[in-house]
């Protein structure tokens, strides 16, 4: 005689307890089945068939009592061996077919392969040839809602012989469905019978038990009847032995799928999962796509104008430095800076150039037009030191400026307001404050403005002449200096500083400044800026998270049922955690990398208003990072809720 393959000793359950009244709803069940039986449960409805179904199929367990399966105690069994168990040994059928509505009948039947690590052409032909054997094998892209009754009931049929069916475990198959649909997975349970699989069918209809071999009815939680008590003659060769399942069973619980398979599955689920859900999913995500998008755009317009600065130093000449004696105050008097200083500083090694400079606003008259304008004293050094060459005559020479020339070189707007249109300007004369100056040469247009006044409105005269003739006085106002090496402008500031500080008795008489430090504190201010922004991106991309937290939790929710089915067909708790942790991190890709994308279209329009912005892969590989740990960390909880579900109640949950 076999070993039966099931075993109940004096099985109850009780529900309720705590808060409800206790109903014992299974009163001291005791039965075996053999392999290669096929069984039917009857009885009416309300007298414990389907709790008793969900004890067998281990998806709850009894109040007391004892169930061997293959001659093990399922008690001892931990979840990843019950789950073992309703993957590679039960198949179930439902009354209401229980199958995943977002999948096609070709998935819901390939779903217990995924998670038993079969690879997956093998489990594609499989699923294709089952479905073709139940005369399905023109629906298989069809989801369930595009299927009829009868369709798919046998769509789910196909799905407990996926891994083999051994044991078929079938709660009123053919309650939902009318008379000839209902024959025919009648005749289809039959044939399985027959072709040695155990089927445990269970009704409340006799006629419908009338086919099984063997009856048992059950009323108000007890065994009244079972006709066939004794085991059936030895079970044959091509019956599957009990303890070859148990082997299987020994080895089979601790096997890990394959992960590669199952990961690839469960993205594509959740990708699914997400379609169907495109418009709420899109409006979730907002959050996300703002966070990153700010991110990546506020890194790279702080990184665009960091670069803009840059080459503003380098074409400013980020090499000069400005010298001028400090202000009276009422302790001190005015520091001076003296032209005997400028010469000293002038014989410095690191200084390439240096020029003193005075001017003023001063009436300048051309015929019968006359206009204020800036006039300055400058020597031969201007055009190198300010970058400002001249476009038409010429600079005036280092005879003019030891002789005090009255020679000048004017602007480009200086030209074309005082003197007649079209008159290059050469070789006239201009009074400045009423002295008569020669028009030498003409400065190149600036076109650039500081403030209120135009650059080009500018005239240059030799520093001598305007000290002399114009200004009355000896002092330059300023020094302008030109660094030898733009990379040593601290070394060469420290130099003029201590030889001014001699030659002035040690006194600190003086300012020193340069460009460069005036451009490096506006980009640091630039800095804070966009770090300010950038926490506020931050804090964009926590919503975003929060907001893949609740559409993961709706989703757990709604779902609950479909967590039922597939712990029913052998997922385990960490199949269902990965489940839902691929979907929260596809959720928060997608958002990323639409936020990338709007990021990238922003900075393209940014560019077109000429506004510097400069993407650095980091920041956009940085930001993605974020928004997939958000989803991760966000994703979590909601997910481990699903994994913990318990089987039953997700099952039976609306
Ligand atoms: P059947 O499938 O034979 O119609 P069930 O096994 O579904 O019967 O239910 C048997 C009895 O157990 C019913 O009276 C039902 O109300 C009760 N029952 C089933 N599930 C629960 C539960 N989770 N909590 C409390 N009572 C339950
Ligand atoms: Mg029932």
């Amino acid at each position: 005689m076999s070993q039966p393959l099931i075993e109940l000793r004096d099985i109850r359950k009780v529900y309720g307890g705590v808060d409800s009244p206790t109903v014992e709803v299974l009163r001291g069940i005791s039965l075996s089945i053999h392999p290669g039986e096929f069984v039917a449960i009857v009885g009416s409805s309300g007298s414990g068939k389907s709790t008793l179904m969900n004890l067998l199929g281990c998806l709850d367990r009894p109040t007391s009592g004892t169930y061997h399966f293959a001659g093990k105690p399922v008690a001892e069994l931990d979840v990843d061996e019950l789950a073992w168990l309703r993957r590679e040994a039960f198949g179930f059928v439902f009354q209401g077919y229980h199958l995943i509505p977002s999948g096609s009948a070709q998935e819901n039947v390939e779903m217990p392969a995924i998670y038993a690590g079969i690879p997956a052409e093998q489990r594609h032909a499989r699923a294709a040839s089952l479905l073709q054997r139940l005369g399905l094998a023109e629906r298989t892209g069809n989801r369930p809602h595009q299927l009829s009754g009868g369709q798919q009931q046998r769509v789910s049929i196909a799905r407990a012989l996926m891994n083999g069916g051994h044991i078929i475990l079938a709660d009123e198959p053919t309650g939902a469905l009318d008379s000839h649909s209902g024959a025919e997975v009648m005749a289809l349970l039959d044939e399985l019978a027959s072709q040695g699989h155990v089927i445990i069918l269970i009704t409340h209809d006799r006629e419908v038990a009338a086919r099984a071999q063997r009856v048992i009815e059950i009323r108000d939680g007890q065994i009244v009847s079972d006709s066939g008590a004794e085991p059936p003659p030895a079970a044959s060769a091509e019956h599957l032995q009990a303890n070859e399942l148990r082997q299987r069973l020994d080895r089979g619980a601790t096997l890990r799928g394959a992960w590669k398979g199952e990961l690839l599955e469960s993205l594509r689920a959740a990708w699914r999962v997400m379609w169907i859900n495109r418009f709420r999913t899109a409006l979730t995500l907002l959050g996300i796509v703002i966070g990153v998008a700010s991110v990546v755009v506020m890194l790279a317009v702080g990184e665009g104008s960091k670069r803009q600065v840059m080459a503003q130093m380098a074409a400013f000449g980020s090499n000069i430095l400005y010298l001028n004696g400090k202000h009276a105050t009422l302790r001190e008097t005015a520091g001076i800076v003296t032209l005997d200083d400028v010469e000293a500083i002038g014989q410095l090694p690191q200084v390439q150039r240096i020029m003193p400079v005075i001017g003023g606003e001063l009436s300048v008259r051309y015929g019968n037009n006359h206009q204020q304008f800036y006039v300055g004293g400058n020597n031969t050094q201007f055009a190198q030191i300010l970058n400002w060459p001249v476009v038409e005559g010429s600079f005036f020479s280092e005879a003019d400026e030891r002789r005090g020339a009255a020679v000048a070189v004017i602007g480009q707007k200086v030209r074309e307001k005082l003197l007649a249109p079209g008159s290059s300007g050469i070789g006239e004369y201009l009074l400045i404050g009423n002295v008569p100056f020669q028009v030498v040469g003409i400065l190149a247009g600036k076109g650039a403005s500081s403030g209120d006044q135009d650059s080009d409105e500018r005239i240059v005269v030799p520093y001598s002449a305007a000290a002399i003739r114009l200004f009355a006085k000896h002092d330059p106002e300023y020094v302008i200096i030109a660094a030898a090496d733009s990379s040593r402008v601290a070394e060469t500031e420290a130099a003029i500083d201590h030889l001014m500080r001699q030659r002035h008795q040690g006194k600190k008489d003086f300012d020193l400044t340069n460009d460069a430090a005036l451009i490096q504190a506006e980009a640091r201010t630039q800095n804070s800026l966009s770090l300010m922004l950038g926490a506020i991106a931050a804090i964009s991309l926590l919503v975003g998270g929060i907001g893949v937290m609740n559409i993961m939790l709706m989703t757990v929710r709604e779902r609950t049922r479909e967590i039922g089915i597939r712990m029913a067909t052998g997922a385990r708790q960490r199949d269902i955690l990965r489940q839902f942790l691929s979907e929260a991190v596809m959720l928060s890709m997608v958002g990323g990398i639409t936020g990338i994308v709007l990021a990238l279209s922003i900075g393209a329009g940014l560019l077109l208003v000429d506004i510097a912005v400069a993407f650095a892969l980091p920041a956009i590989l940085g930001a993605f990072a974020c928004a997939v740990v958000t989803g991760v960390v966000f994703g979590f909880m909601p997910a481990r809720k699903a994994a913990r579900l318990d089987p039953v109640k997700a099952l039976t949950s609306e």
